[in-house]
């Protein structure tokens, strides 16, 4: 059995455990209603051109005003505070798209055994099952964070290799059907920190891993502070408030790093890498 130096794995969910970002999936389960239901084709390509504005309007807002704060200059000290302070500019342009998918009920009728399903055919980075199961053999607890909108889904995808999972999650009625009402317990970076604080090891070392800019806050807290993969969105914040990183590579071993690991955002490009690096 390997020997981890940690007690807790905290990880986020999108991009991290699953190959790419699955919100678009639950989505994609709304439009089947109108394809099995009387109203027919028209419906079900009307659902789906409203889904994408909705998700486009997102996006522009969020790139327009992304680019203009890394417009500005460059924090000459105190990056962290400058840190908080442009992560807080994003939180009315994410609440406001939430509020658009909620008033538009985009995510009602949803059978909860079927989110569960699609999470069972959603594609997970590579390795990630077998590293977590070693890791729970080991001891480690595993918990997720994430800002995804079902809870189901996320359990689909994860099966048992999970201790808790924080994450929003759809309200459902009597019937187990989704009302397109969203609960909402994780939508910004400082949500992420919040539970990564509440869920972290009181008795040894817990990392931390995300793979964008909403995981920085976590990553940054945490002992062991992970970075999956080089988004470039996360990668031009790292640069902009002069955010110490470490790209590990085939050679770094936990036990033998001479830098500060507390201090330095590890990269890795793989759950093979990360592994590898927390093993000796
Ligand atoms: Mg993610």
């Amino acid at each position: 059995m390997k020997i981890y130096p940690i007690t807790t794995l905290i990880t986020d969910f999108d991009g991290t455990i699953t190959l790419e970002d699955t919100i678009a999936n639950i989505a994609y389960a709304a439009a089947d209603n109108f394809l099995v239901s009387a109203s027919g084709d028209t419906s079900h390509h009307e659902f789906l051109e409203s889904w994408h504005r909705v998700v486009r309007k997102f996006s522009d807002e969020y790139i327009q005003l992304f680019e203009r704060l890394l417009d500005q200059p460059r924090p000459s000290r105190n990056n962290y505070n400058a840190l908080l302070k442009f992560l807080a500019s994003f939180a009315e342009v994410e609440l406001a798209s939430v509020e658009r998918v909620i008033s538009g009920k985009f995510l009602a009728g949803i059978k909860r055994e079927k989110l569960r399903d699609i999470g069972k055919d959603i594609k997970k980075q590579e390795e990630v099952e077998t590293i977590l199961a070693q890791m729970r053999k080991a001891g480690v607890k595993i918990d997720i964070i994430s800002a995804n909108w079902s809870r189901e889904l996320i359990i689909g995808v994860m099966d048992d290799l999970y201790d808790n999972i924080v994450s929003s999650d759809l309200e459902f009625n009597e019937d187990g059907i989704s009302t397109g009402q969203i609960n909402l317990h994780i939508l910004s970076p400082f949500d992420k920190l919040k539970y990564y604080q509440l869920l972290k090891s009181d008795t040894g070392k817990s990392l931390y891993i995300g793979d964008s800019v909403s995981d920085l806050l976590a990553i940054l807290a945490s002992d062991i502070g992970v970075l999956f993969g080089r988004g470039k969105s996360v990668m031009r914040v790292i640069s902009h408030f002069n955010l110490p990183f470490k790209e590990l590579n085939d050679e770094d071993r936990f036990d033998q790093v001479r830098f500060d690991v507390n201090n330095t955002i590890l990269i890795v490009d793989s759950w093979r890498r990360l592994n590898a690096f927390l093993t000796s």
